[in-house]
C-alpha cells in the first residue's frame, strides 16, 4: 500500500514537470491497482493449493489408497485384456476383500473367468475394455439369501497393448424388495377398492334395469350400495392415513400425551358401539395426570381407537373388553408373556436402551382369539384371518399396520398374545418422559 502510495505520489510531481509522461505513469499505477483488486477478490481459488498442500503436510496424500479401496464395502476389481478374441486372455489384476469374499475368489489376481462367470457381467467388461465405453450389468448372487447386484465397469485409461477397467459392485436387493413391496401394495389396494366398486356398479346397473319400478328391492339394493361405499371410504381414510404416518415416521413426535385421558376418550367414543353389540368396556387406569409420554396425542388416539374397536368387533354380545395401563416398566417387563396356554409374539420391538421406562397400554378381549400361523402376518397390509366374523363393518385389514407404524414413530413396541378360544391381548408400549428429562424441561 505505501509503494502504490509512493509511487502516486511521484507520478503527480511528474506531471507538474512533464504532464504526459505523468499522465502515462498514473495509467500505469491505475492498471497496477486493478489488477490488485482483481487478485484480492479471486483470493479464495489462489489459497486452493495452498490448502492442498497443507492437506498433503497432514499426511492425507500419503494415505495408501490401496488399503482404502481394499477395505471399501462394495466389491470392487481391476480387469485386463489384451486380444479381444481370446477370452482366456482376460485376468483380473485385482480385488478387494468384498470382491474377493462375493465372488469366492481366493488368488490376488488369475483368470478373469475364474472370477466372473456371468455371461452379461463379462459382457460388460468387455465393452469397457474394449469399446471404451462404461458397461452395466445385474449380477443375481446366489446363496442363504439371493441378493442382486448392479455391476458398473468402467474403462481406465492406459499406455499399450493391454487395457484396463475398474469394475464395481453395488448391493441392490433391498431397493428392489422395496419397489417389489410398493408394487404389491399398489396391487393389493386396487384390488380391495375394485370389490366394492364392482358391486356398486352391479347394483347401479340392476337398479336401471329390471329392478326400476320394484321398490322392495331398490330399498334393498340401496341399503347394500351404501354399505360398500362406506367401506370404500374407509380404505381410503386408512390409506391416507397410513400414507401421511409413514411420510412422517422418522420424525420424534414434539407433545405430551396423557395417555390414562387418552384411553378415557376412546372408550367413550366407543359406548355407543359397545351398548350396540352387547359388550362392556372395564379399565383399570392410573388417575389422569400420571401417565404423561412424549407422543402425538391424535396418533396415540389412533393407536388405542384400532385395539379397542378389533376387541369389541370380536368380541361376543355378553363379553367384555379391559383396558390397562402401567407405568415405569422395563422393555422385559412389557413383553413377558401374562397368560399360560397362549402363544406370544413381538410384533414390533424397539431398540435396545438398557435404562429406558416405558408405559404400557393392554386391549384384552374375549373373542375368538388368533391361531398361531397368523400371529405373525396380523401388521401386515390388507391381511385379514379367512372365514372370520366381524359383522357388516368388515375391517379395511390396516388397523394394526398403522398401529405398528405410530409406535414406531414412538421408539415403541406391540405384542400379541393369542390363542384359538382364548381370546388376544394387544399390548402397546412407549417411553416415557424422563424423570431428569423433565426436570430439566421445567427448570
Ligand atoms: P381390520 O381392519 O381388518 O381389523 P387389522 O389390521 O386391525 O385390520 O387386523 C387384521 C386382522 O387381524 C383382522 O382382520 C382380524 O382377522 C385379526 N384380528 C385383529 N385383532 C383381532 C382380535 N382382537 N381378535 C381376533 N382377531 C383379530
Amino acid at each position: 500500500m505505501l509503494v502504490l502510495a509512493a509511487a502516486i505520489g511521484v507520478a503527480l510531481l511528474v506531471m507538474f514537470w512533464r504532464p504526459e509522461a505523468g499522465l502515462a505513469a498514473l495509467a500505469a499505477l491505475a492498471v497496477i491497482a486493478i489488477a490488485g483488486v482483481f487478485a484480492y477478490v479471486r483470493r479464495p481459488f489462489a489459497t486452493q493449493p495452498l490448502a492442498a498442500s497443507a492437506a498433503a503436510r497432514a499426511g492425507v496424500s500419503a494415505l495408501p489408497f490401496a488399503l482404502i479401496v481394499e477395505r471399501a464395502a462394495d466389491p470392487m476389481i481391476i480387469a485386463a485384456g489384451g486380444d479381444r478374441a481370446d477370452l482366456n486372455a482376460r485376468r483380473f489384476l485385482f480385488a478387494n476383500a468384498a470382491a474377493r469374499e462375493l465372488l469366492r475368489i481366493q488368488r490376488p489376481e488369475g483368470p478373469l473367468t475364474t472370477a466372473i462367470r456371468a455371461p452379461e457381467v463379462l459382457a460388460a467388461v468387455d465393452e469397457a475394455l474394449f469399446e471404451h465405453v462404461v458397461g452395466h450389468a445385474l449380477y443375481q448372487a446366489g446363496g442363504v439369501q439371493d441378493r442382486v447386484w448392479r455391476v458398473r465397469a468402467e474403462p481406465l485409461d492406459s499406455d499399450g497393448d493391454i487395457r484396463l477397467a475398474v469394475v464395481s459392485l453395488r448391493d441392490e436387493t433391498e431397493f428392489r424388495r422395496s419397489e417389489r413391496t410398493r408394487a404389491d401394495f399398489l396391487a393389493n389396494a386396487s384390488h380391495e377398492l375394485r370389490t366394492p366398486l364392482a358391486s356398486l356398479t352391479g347394483f347401479i346397473e340392476t337398479l336401471r334395469g329390471h329392478a326400476r319400478d320394484d321398490e322392495a328391492a331398490r330399498d334393498r339394493f340401496l341399503t347394500i350400495m351404501q354399505v360398500q361405499a362406506e367401506r370404500m371410504r374407509r380404505l381410503i381414510d386408512d390409506l391416507l392415513s397410513l400414507s401421511r404416518i409413514e411420510l412422517g415416521e422418522h420424525i420424534a413426535p414434539a407433545g405430551q400425551v396423557d395417555l390414562t385421558v387418552a384411553a378415557i376418550d376412546v372408550l367413550d367414543a366407543l359406548g355407543p358401539l359397545a351398548q350396540e353389540r352387547g359388550v362392556t368396556f372395564e379399565s383399570k387406569l392410573p388417575p389422569p395426570g400420571e401417565a404423561e409420554a412424549p407422543g402425538d396425542r391424535d396418533q396415540i388416539l389412533q393407536v388405542i381407537q384400532n385395539l379397542a374397536e378389533n376387541a369389541l368387533k370380536y368380541t361376543p354380545a355378553g363379553g367384555s373388553v379391559s383396558v390397562s395401563l402401567e407405568m415405569g416398566l422395563d422393555a422385559a417387563s412389557c413383553v413377558a408373556p401374562r397368560s399360560a396356554g397362549t402363544v406370544h409374539l413381538s410384533l414390533l420391538t424397539p431398540d435396545h436402551a438398557p435404562d429406558r421406562r416405558y408405559a404400557a397400554l393392554r386391549v384384552q378381549d374375549q373373542g375368538s382369539g388368533i391361531a398361531r400361523a397368523n400371529l405373525p402376518r396380523l401388521t401386515e397390509r390388507f391381511f385379514r384371518v379367512e372365514g372370520q366374523k366381524s359383522g357388516e363393518h368388515a375391517g379395511t385389514g390396516l388397523g394394526l399396520a398403522i398401529v405398528k407404524h405410530i409406535v414406531n414413530r414412538h421408539r415403541g413396541g406391540v405384542t400379541v398374545e393369542s390363542a384359538e378360544g382364548m381370546g388376544a391381548t394387544f399390548t402397546f408400549y412407549i417411553p416415557m418422559t424422563r424423570r431428569d428429562d423433565a426436570e430439566a424441561g421445567a427448570a
